[in-house]
């Protein structure tokens, strides 16, 4: 899209829409849009939101029952997949004892072991005298599955993959050096959009780049840019976060949505005035920076 459509903030466009710029001070009020600043920098802020979903997996030896080796090895073919939901899933991915071996915690009653609710009686005090209940855990039979074997009397040695699926969120704002309360204030607002006009959208894998000039000195493009202002800090900020949110395991799926949003900032000593664009109109911030 043309950057032409967007209107570019100046500290004389701002006065021209009749935003100002407030400063309080001993002498009152004065617009600081009417004051030539110390320094002026065009720059863009990225309102960034997105969902991140990775996958990473753990590796355990496990003695497992049979029956559950073969569930968990049938489950290593497909493994499943919820879009933006984190999960955990297991499976077996070797078979480190080919041939079982009986299970040596159930001796007495093979697949089975003592109930430790009830300690293999079967009844439970109910604490009034010498009453007793039927155990819930064994239904009263003192016996229970057992644990290691889950029943299945032989067991076999075998590699449990864990894979975790994690869904990193992210909302943010990244802005040029401003003050912090600035920062804030463009945050709050900035995202505060329901929708920040699509104008304003753009791919943060796309930026704009320019030729410059001589292909022998290596350094043949311009710094990215979007609506034809330089991308800089923010941006590489912006790009680091996001792969650092996609670095936590495999990269299964990512839902990025991005606006630059042209920032002209203004400093009048410690004093700085910000003038965002929204793509057809502005709004003017003002901050006190700390020392
Ligand atoms: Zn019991
Ligand atoms: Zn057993």
């Amino acid at each position: 899209m043309p950057s032409e459509e967007i209107l570019l903030p100046s500290r004389a466009r701002a006065r021209e829409r009749g935003l100002v710029a407030e400063r309080r001070g001993w002498l009152g009020t004065t617009d600081l849009l009417t004051k030539e600043p110390d320094r002026e920098e065009l720059a863009l802020a990225f309102v960034v939101r997105g969902l991140i979903q990775t996958r990473s997996f753990a590796d355990r030896e496990e003695e497992l029952g049979t029956g559950l080796v073969q569930r968990l090895a049938a489950a290593a073919s497909s493994v499943p997949y919820r879009r933006f939901q984190p999960a955990s899933w297991q499976c077996v991915v070797a078979i480190l004892e080919p041939s079982p071996r009986v299970c040596d915690a159930c001796p007495f009653k093979p697949g089975q072991q003592g109930c430790t609710g009830c300690g293999g009686t079967g009844k439970i005090p109910t604490g009034s005298g010498n009453d007793v209940t039927t155990c819930r855990g064994c239904t009263g039979s003192g016996f229970v599955k057992c644990e290691r074997c889950d029943g299945d009397r032989r067991i076999q040695r075998v590699t449990v993959r864990t894979y975790e699926d994690h869904v990193a969120e992210l909302e943010h704002v990244f802005v040029p050096l401003v003050p912090p309360a600035l920062h804030d204030r463009l945050s709050a607002r900035l995202l505060g959009f329901d929708e920040l006009p699509t104008l304003l959208a753009v791919d943060l894998d796309r930026p704009t780049t320019v030729p410059l000039g001589s292909y022998r000195t290596g350094n043949s493009v311009s710094p990215p840019r979007f609506h034809g202002i330089e991308a800089a800090a923010p941006f590489v900020e912006a790009k680091a976060t996001l792969a650092r949110l996609s670095s936590n395991g495999t990269l299964m799926e990512r839902a990025v949505q991005a606006h630059a949003v042209p920032l002209l900032t203004a400093w009048y000593g410690q004093t700085c005035v910000a003038i965002a664009s929204y793509g057809e109109s502005l709004e003017a911030f003002v901050a006190e920076g700390e020392d």
